[in-house]
């Protein structure tokens, strides 16, 4: 005996059929949808996808999405290096000209980075191995605040900042966590340590 089922139960079944359905022939019909949007492509040139819409689109997409695109340019490298480069090259007098207009909006920004690197000229070589070496010499912590540097990322620090004159030699290096490292800047090491509350000293 079959009992008369409910609209909402009819629908219910409906969508559960057109579920199996489709995960019994998703390559079908994912093939067939493929062939029918081409061909629709084809016949309605002027339909294609409105540039300017589809850029505020995709704006808004990444925007509610913050951490998708990155976390899948880091789950794929590969494909992501390729997207870059074939992006390059089939906008490459775009990114020119972009190029040329920010380095004529940014003239100032420019002489100074140049100046600076002057500043920071380096004089003498470090040793290979230097950073494996600090790294247990300091136990693995940041010289300043004691920052786990496995977990986190370590700046290599010039303890007499290059800018203040100091060399570019093993025994003026030490390795914080970034965020001290930015904060020292091009600071003396005795002022510096002085405006760390830790007050912690180098290895030196
Ligand atoms: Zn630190």
């Amino acid at each position: 005996m079959q009992t008369k089922l409910s609209p909402e139960e009819l629908k219910k079944r409906r969508h559960l059929r057109t579920a199996v359905y489709y995960q019994a022939n998703k390559e079908k019909i994912k093939a067939r949808a493929k062939i029918i949007g081409a061909e629709y492509r084809k016949n309605n040139p002027h339909k294609k996808r409105n540039k300017a819409r589809a850029k505020i689109a995709d704006a808004k997409y990444r925007n509610n999405n913050p951490n998708k695109t990155s976390i899948w340019k880091q789950n794929n490298p590969e494909k992501n290096r390729k997207h870059a480069k074939k992006y390059r090259e089939l906008n490459k007098e775009k990114i020119t000209s972009s190029q040329a207009k920010w380095r004529v909006v940014n003239k100032e920004k420019i002489r100074l980075y140049w100046q600076n690197r002057g500043k920071r000229k380096r004089t003498g070589t470090l040793t290979k191995g230097l950073v494996g070496k600090l790294l247990k010499i300091q136990n693995y912590q940041c010289i300043y605040c004691g920052l786990d540097l496995r977990i986190n990322r370590y700046h290599i620090d010039h303890i007499m900042p290059l800018a203040l004159g100091g060399l570019n030699i093993d025994k003026n290096i030490q390795l914080t966590c970034v965020l001290c490292n930015l904060k020292k800047g091009y600071k003396h090491p005795d002022t510096f340590k002085l405006s760390t509350a830790s007050g912690s000293i180098p290895y030196l």
